[in-house]
């Protein structure tokens, strides 16, 4: 399976790809995590990609480009991937058309997530991250065991700097304008699934795996 899922800030990308590429034994490739990652690092890239994040703001294309390139050349995505949070503009989404198509590869679907702006900002707002093994939480629909700490791996979750208010407004409109014609692009290549994303984590990962399921 070669999966993108998409949607807009806070639709619940992370958390669903998480299932669904457990579900498939694919590796999920989110390009926020791979930010965080190296923000986290201190890296050149991390640098670069913080001063664009922190302020709601797209990281250029060309890096994002890049980046997404060589993590798809490793082997283990030869059997497939689920890309989250890539391409975000046309210019990726036409960049990404070419390299798959130098790789010999063909998308199986696009999920796009639909979820009502009102929902996005509470979700946002009250999201807590493992700095560790990225494992998303929600204070309110998706509480960790033990108040502040990682199901998975125990350690301190911790809120991202950009899921405040006041980015969250810059995202929103970014996501707007930049992120959903892609809606179109795929809809154009007859690969696009529009799929519920207001439910629990459990249902909405069922309902994509199975409507993904029917499509095979
Ligand atoms: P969310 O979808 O909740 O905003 P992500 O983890 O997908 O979270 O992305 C976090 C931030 O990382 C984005 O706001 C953006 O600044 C940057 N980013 C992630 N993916 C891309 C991309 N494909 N192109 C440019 N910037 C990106
Ligand atoms: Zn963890």
């Amino acid at each position: 399976m070669r999966l993108l899922i998409m949607g807009a800030p806070g639709a619940g990308k992370g958390t669903y790809a998480e299932g669904i590429s457990k579900h498939y034994g694919i590796p999920h490739i989110s390009t926020g995590d791979i930010f965080r990652q190296a923000m986290q690092e201190e890296t050149p890239m991390g640098i670069l990609a913080k001063s664009f994040i922190d302020k709601g703001n797209l990281v250029p294309d060309d890096v994002t480009n890049k980046i997404v390139k060589e993590r798809l050349s490793k082997v283990d995505c030869l059997d497939g991937f689920l890309l989250d949070g890539y391409p975000r503009t046309l210019q990726q989404a036409e960049e990404f058309e070419k390299t798959l198509k130098e790789l010999d590869l063909k998308l199986d679907a696009v999920i796009n997530l639909v979820v009502d702006e009102s929902l996005i900002v509470s979700r946002i707002v009250n999201r807590r991250i493992c700095p560790t093994c990225g494992k998303g939480y929600n204070l309110v629909t998706l509480k960790p065991i033990k108040e502040g700490y990682c199901d998975v791996c125990g350690s301190e979750l911790y809120q991202r700097k950009d899921d405040n208010e006041e980015t969250i407004k810059s995202r929103l409109s970014v996501y707007n304008e930049q992120t959903k014609p892609l809606i179109n692009f795929y809809e154009e290549r007859k690969v696009l699934l529009n799929l519920n994303g207001e439910g629990n984590a459990k249902e909405v990962t069922e309902c994509i795996i199975s409507t993904l399921e029917e499509i095979k």
